[in-house]
C-alpha cells in the first residue's frame, strides 16, 4: 500500500440538472425534462453505500425547484455549498448581477439547511483572471472557501499558473481559502484529474495514478461529479460538438468507477478537509 493512505480528499457534487450546465439560458430551462431527482437519489445511495459524506455545491435555481432534495442532502449528513443561481459564466456577468444571484442562492440555501453556507464553486469553474473580482463578493457574503480555480488551460476556464494546492487567498477582509480543482503534473503540464468528463473519458487507472501521486506528495485532492452523470439515460439533445463530446461521453462508466474511487481513497466534505468549523 502507498503512504498516501492517510490523506483525506474532498468529495464534491455540483448539484444541478442535466440541462443546466449546457450554456442554455435559464429562461429556456422549463422546456427540458426534469431529471434531478433520479441522479440525486443515485448519488445519495452510492455515498451512503460507501459510508462517505460530501459537499454538494447546489445551484440556486435547482434548490428552488427541489427544496426537498436539499433537505435530504442535509439529513444524510452532507455539507451544502453554493453553485450560484443561473449557471452563467461569471466573466460574462455584470458584477452586480453576479452578486445579487449569489446572495439569493445563499439566502435560499441557508433557509433550507438552517446552517451558514461557507463554500462556493463557480459554474464552469469560471473564476479566471477576468473575474477575480468575484472573490471580493464571496468574502462580503460570508463565504469562507472557494473551489473554482482550475490551474489548466481550457477554452472556457482555467488560470494555468494558479497554485495547485489549498491556500489562503490574498486580499482585504475576512480570510478566504481556495481549494483549486486538482491537477496532476505530468511532463511539466497540469493534467486535469478531478472528475466530471475527464473521469469518464480517461481510463480509471489514470485518475487513480493521479490521485495517488497527489496524496503521496501529502496533498488532498478534490473530486467532482454532477448528479446527471449517474443518470446515463437522460435525454440526448443536439449540442455544439465540443459540449456534446464531454457531456455524453461514457456516462455508463460513472457509477462503477465512482464506487471504485470511493474504495481506493478517503474522502470527506470540503470544509472538513480545509479545517473550517
Ligand atoms: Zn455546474
Amino acid at each position: 500500500m502507498l503512504q498516501a493512505d492517510g490523506v483525506v480528499n474532498a468529495l464534491t457534487i455540483d448539484f444541478e440538472d442535466w440541462y443546466q450546465g449546457l450554456e442554455i439560458p435559464l429562461d429556456r430551462w422549463s422546456g427540458f425534462e426534469d431529471r434531478l431527482e433520479r441522479g440525486a437519489r443515485r448519488t445519495l445511495e452510492v455515498f451512503a453505500g460507501a459510508g462517505v459524506r460530501a459537499t454538494f455545491f447546489v445551484l440556486g435555481a435547482a434548490a428552488e425547484r427541489h427544496p426537498q432534495l436539499v433537505r435530504e442532502i442535509v439529513a444524510a449528513g452532507h455539507e451544502v455549498g453554493t453553485h450560484g443561481w443561473s449557471h452563467t459564466l461569471i466573466y460574462n456577468q455584470e458584477p452586480g448581477v453576479f452578486r445579487a444571484e449569489l446572495e439569493r442562492s445563499i439566502k435560499l440555501l441557508q433557509d433550507l439547511t438552517g446552517a451558514p453556507i461557507l463554500g462556493h464553486r463557480a459554474p464552469f469553474f469560471s473564476i479566471t483572471k477576468r473575474s477575480l473580482w468575484a472573490l471580493d463578493f464571496l468574502r462580503e457574503l460570508g463565504i469562507r472557501y472557494d473551489s473554482s480555480i482550475y490551474p489548466v488551460y481550457n477554452y472556457r476556464y482555467g488560470i494555468e499558473d494558479a497554485p495547485r494546492w489549498p491556500h489562503t487567498l490574498a486580499g482585504e477582509g475576512p480570510p478566504l481559502q481556495e481549494f483549486p480543482i486538482t491537477t496532476w503534473k505530468v511532463m511539466g503540464r497540469n493534467l486535469p484529474i478531478a472528475g466530471g468528463a475527464y473521469f469518464r473519458i480517461y481510463p480509471y487507472a489514470l485518475t487513480r495514478m493521479g490521485f495517488r501521486a497527489v496524496n503521496a506528495a501529502g496533498h488532498p485532492a478534490t473530486f467532482y461529479l454532477h448528479p446527471w452523470e449517474l443518470d446515463p439515460e437522460h435525454p440526448r439533445i443536439p449540442l455544439p460538438r465540443r459540449i456534446a463530446t464531454t457531456h455524453y461521453a461514457n456516462l455508463k462508466a460513472t457509477e462503477p468507477r465512482l464506487r471504485r474511487l470511493l474504495r481506493d481513497f478517503r474522502f470527506a466534505p470540503m470544509k472538513e478537509v480545509l479545517g473550517i468549523a
